[in-house]
């Protein structure tokens, strides 16, 4: 470890650690869906048939990182799963790295399917009880898009993929793949003894408001904010967790996100959502949310009828010589 070493980095990095941990092609990032479980998602896992086979915890590049769990479907495919997006408890995410951790493990590992759920509000403008086609609290939304909240990461420091743009840059049409999103659609339904008020697949084309470890809500002028976008546009913002989107599709990964509407935004009515919030994570949604994984976890391959891969597109080599040469 040479703290200081790469350009006077905060957290130490260290281009020299070397992954040693479980290898698999398929991911889950889990989420607040399966929050309410707590640390029980293999027993429920085991009660379907799946074997977790070891848990690790890697060092990375950045420091050491999440928990990552390695599992054996009952069709006997690998999977991996890193419980709430690589968070660790106590730890500041942004300050400890851990998007970048988690993103770096992924990569080494030979992810390329990454699973992951979100839950929170819909800024929905129609809220009335007509109002059919609305996105609502008990909905599943396969976003088509995404605003990003804050500033994301986009590249692995400390390695090949750095800073890659004058090499390659991320198209960011469908940042949830969509084939993905249909097979999720389709799973969606077939969980067992529980049905979804409705399904909204991308061509609702629902927006994410991303945003990922910050300590509160949304407030209330950001709700109207956005509900407003939404009417302006004819485009539904729902606003909730979720990676990177730039930062999957440069590790060449395809990235499947649901999204579970458990409140309405902010001031958006005079409910207080938290009550209803935190029976909806522990009773109801956890089972629903890892039934849903578990089965797409052990069926799932490589979509090919998408562009993520296409949309990571080279650019001509000019455009590298055009920066400053590394030291
Ligand atoms: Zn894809």
């Amino acid at each position: 470890m040479s703290p200081g070493h790469h350009g006077g980095c905060l957290c130490g990095l260290d281009p020299s650690v070397t992954y040693e941990g479980p290898r698999a092609t398929i991911a889950t990032l889990g989420g607040s869906p399966t929050w309410g479980l707590g640390d029980r998602f293999h027993e429920l896992a085991a009660a379907q048939g799946h074997a977790r086979l070891g848990v690790h915890r890697p060092r990375t590049p950045y420091g050491l990182g999440p928990q990552v769990e390695h599992y054996r479907t009952p069709s006997g495919r690998m999977f991996l799963r890193i419980p709430t997006y690589g968070q660790v408890l106590g730890e500041d995410p942004l300050l400890h790295a851990s998007e970048w951790k988690t993103f770096w493990i992924l990569w080494q590992a030979g992810v390329r399917i990454l699973l992951v759920g979100g839950t929170s509000g819909s800024c929905d403008w129609r809220r009335s009880a007509g109002d059919e086609d609305a996105v609502r609290p008990g909905d599943l939304v396969l976003p088509c898009s995404y605003l990003p909240r804050d500033t994301m990461p986009t590249g692995l420091p400390g390695t090949e993929l750095e800073f890659c743009l004058p090499r390659q840059v991320a198209i960011m049409d469908d940042p949830f793949c969509p084939a993905l999103a249909g097979a999720i659609h389709e799973e969606a339904r077939r969980v067992p003894g529980f049905r979804f008020r409705r399904i909204h697949g991308p061509e609702a084309r629902a927006v994410l408001n991303r945003w990922l470890a910050g300590n509160g809500f949304e407030s209330l002028a950001t709700c109207r904010e956005l509900e407003l976008y939404g009417r302006l546009t004819g485009m539904p913002v729902i606003t909730g967790d979720c990676v990177s989107p730039v930062l999957a599709r440069v590790c060449g990964m395809h990235l499947g996100y649901y999204h579970v509407v458990a409140n309405w935004g902010t001031g958006l009515e005079p409910d207080d959502p938290t009550i209803t919030l935190d029976r909806l994570y522990v009773e109801t949604l956890p089972r629903v949310a890892a039934a849903l994984e578990l089965a797409l976890l052990d069926r799932l391959d490589e979509p090919a009828a998408c562009r993520c891969r296409a949309l990571l597109r080279p650019r001509p080599t000019e455009y590298a010589r055009a920066l400053s040469p590394p030291p």
